[in-house]
């Protein structure tokens, strides 16, 4: 009977440092030193398995892996052409955002899609949103490099992952319509192994908090206690603030867990509702 956890995540490349940083502040220490394939941890039964990002769904939908962490991008391109993929989307983790989008040459003057021939690393994707939107074109599969192929007359466009638009800026492409939004996300298998059940499902409340965490701030301000209403109205996604009597002036402090981002925007309309001394700290953990 193996009780020891497996969990999959990218050995190097755009999903590693955050994927790493994660199991890390749930409690999990490794270290993944060289090139080594898997990771035992030190404190917990648990194996970390270190992959490209490409086999992590299909290591999760035959329960080689119990959780594993890959883009959503790549999960649904590999789910929509094989049907053997059935790993599930558990959690958003909050890094690696990016979208799937088309793009073409600055002086390009497509207009519409059609009959046209579109290069790009995810012809799955693009093929559905072709038919949905009932477009007839050719998609030309290409792995790497695919902001180059409308200069060497491979294609007229592309459609691939954009984060921050520098390297269409920096090929002269430009975006223009919008496939998917994707960002990291945790996955399982569709059932959770029974004997490890317990034990996946506790990690799993782990890396919840520590994401709520990371977007949870603690705030603590002073106000008036005729103010306390309006001010508790302002404060982002926090539930029931707490408030506590001051000594002096008819004043209360206010402390609140804030579930969503505390802006300097934000803080302000506190300070001209009233607010003093505004104090936004950051949470590490949250055990709901
Ligand atoms: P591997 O060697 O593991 O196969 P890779 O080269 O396929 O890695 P990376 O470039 O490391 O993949 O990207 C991994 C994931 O990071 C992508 O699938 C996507 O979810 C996310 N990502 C975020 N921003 C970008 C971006 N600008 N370009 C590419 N991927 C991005
Ligand atoms: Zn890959």
């Amino acid at each position: 009977m193996q009780s020891k956890i497996t969990i999959a995540i990218q050995r190097k490349g755009r999903l590693y440092e955050n994927s790493k940083n994660l199991l890390i502040k749930s409690g999990i220490n490794f270290s993944a030193n060289g090139e080594r394939l898997l990771a035992r941890s030190s404190n917990m039964d648990i194996d970390i398995l270190l992959v490209r990002d490409d086999d992590i769904p299909s290591l999760v939908s035959k329960g080689v892996a119990d959780l594993g962490i890959v883009g959503e991008n790549v999960l649904a391109e590999q789910a929509a052409t094989n049907n053997k993929i059935t790993a599930k989307p558990l959690l958003k983790l909050g890094f690696s955002k990016c979208k799937l989008a088309f793009a073409k040459p600055l002086n390009s003057k497509l207009r519409s899609l059609k009959n046209k021939k579109i290069a790009t690393s995810y012809p799955a994707l693009v093929k559905k949103y072709l038919k949905k939107n009932s477009i007839t074109a050719e998609v030309i599969k290409i792995n790497g490099s695919v902001e180059l192929t409308p200069y060497i007359g491979i294609a007229d466009c592309i459609c691939d992952l954009v984060s921050s638009g520098a390297t269409l800026e920096a090929n002269n492409l430009v975006e223009f319509n919008s496939l998917m939004d994707s960002e990291a996300v945790l996955i399982s298998p569709v059932t959770l192994n029974k004997i490890r059940q317990n034990n996946i499902v506790s990690l799993i409340k782990r890396f919840e908090g520590v994401i709520n965490a990371a977007e949870s701030k603690y705030v603590m301000l002073n106000a008036h206690s005729h103010s306390t209403e309006m001010i508790c109205k302002l404060l982002p996604g926090a539930d029931s603030p707490t408030i506590i009597p001051l000594q002096k002036d008819n004043k209360v402090a206010i402390h609140a867990l804030c579930k969503e981002p505390v802006f300097w925007e934000t803080m302000e309309k506190l300070k001209s509702n009233g607010a003093s001394s505004i104090l936004v700290l950051p949470v590490e953990k949250i055990l709901n």
